[in-house]
């Protein structure tokens, strides 16, 4: 097929999850807000290209058809649209991430429908070779600048980063990784920045598919056998999918990431400063610098501006 991998593609790829969103106001009215944001601040060459994929069922599908021609209206730049069917997408990944959804999943099997929550983790395996980069990211965004802008951290990857990332902004790795901190008293492990390893969010993920293809050290820690390797290690145990993926591996090999400013993904929610971390919280989420993208995590208010 054509080639959208020379440095001057006007091609600009951004991944959503869109499951679901008829069941839910709330997500309607989160996926409002990001796309007008989006569309507002949006702003692209005349050659350039932004194609917005959807992870999708049916009835999201056709709602968001008929959302989308509204809230991109007043779009200045070129658009498509491509929804991929989440049933298909899941039937691709279950093989590649089955071994550790135990690890990073809710409840204690491996169900087949929680395969999509690793989508990130497999991108490289799953979209044509064709798609070099993409952006994944959440509905419950607030854009206050150019996503174009976004697109350029790519090239400040070091030779070896897979994947552009925003730390996480609660301490809520301090307390996944509590019974390793316990056994390693002097580990950074869990600890806040600037000199700490508090983990990744990822409501906002530079995914540099042709690195993640080319990494041997990457596609190594997909195996089933290193994946528990690493869990037992670290003592493993959480639920957030990727988000737990990519914090654990971040925790023996940091130079597979790209780390983004704070402000390409400030995280809103407090819950963990009311349940038992108040005394450290503000550490984790304190956040200098300009806000580029706001993130209304856990249904938090974003602010007006
Ligand atoms: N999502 C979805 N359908 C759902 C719930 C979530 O498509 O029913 C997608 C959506 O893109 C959302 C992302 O999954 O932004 C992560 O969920 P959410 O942002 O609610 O999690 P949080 O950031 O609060 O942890
Ligand atoms: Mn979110």
């Amino acid at each position: 097929g054509e080639d959208t991998s020379s440095p001057s593609d006007p091609h600009f790829h951004v991944l959503m999850m869109f499951t679901k969103i008829d069941k839910s106001r709330s997500l309607q009215e989160k996926f409002r807000v990001a796309m007008l944001s989006m569309v507002k601040h949006g702003d692209f060459l005349e050659e350039e290209v932004l194609v917005l994929h959807f992870v999708s069922d049916q009835a999201s599908q056709e709602l968001g058809q008929r959302m989308l021609q509204e809230v991109l209206l007043d779009a200045t730049f070129q658009y498509e649209v491509v929804f991929h069917d989440v049933v298909e997408l899941t039937h691709k990944l279950f093989p590649i991430v089955e071994a550790m959804q135990k690890y990073f999943s809710a409840g204690s099997g491996a169900y087949y429908s929680d395969a999509i929550f690793f989508l990130s983790v497999a991108m490289h395996h799953i979209m044509p070779q064709s798609l070099t980069r993409i952006v994944q990211v959440d509905l419950d965004l607030k854009y206050r600048t150019n996503i174009r802008d976004l697109f350029q951290q790519f090239d400040h990857f070091p030779s070896g980063a897979v994947l552009g990332i925003t730390r996480e902004m609660q301490p809520v790795y301090r307390h996944t990784f509590w019974q390793y901190r316990k056994e390693n008293p002097q580990t950074k492990v869990g600890e806040p920045p600037p000199d700490g390893l508090p983990g990744f969010n990822s409501g906002v993920m530079l995914l540099d598919l042709r690195a993640m293809r080319a990494s041997p050290l990457y596609n190594q820690l997909l195996e089933p056998g290193n994946v528990a390797k690493l869990a037992d290690q670290y003592r493993f145990r959480g639920h957030l999918g990727d988000q737990d993926f990519f914090s654990m591996i971040g925790m023996e090999h940091p130079e597979l990431f790209y780390a983004l400013a704070c402000g390409w993904n400030r995280q809103l929610c407090t819950w963990w400063r009311e349940h038992g971390y108040g005394d450290v919280f503000q550490l984790y989420y304190r956040c200098d610098g300009p806000v580029y993208i706001y993130h209304g995590n856990c249904n938090t208010a974003i602010p007006d501006d």
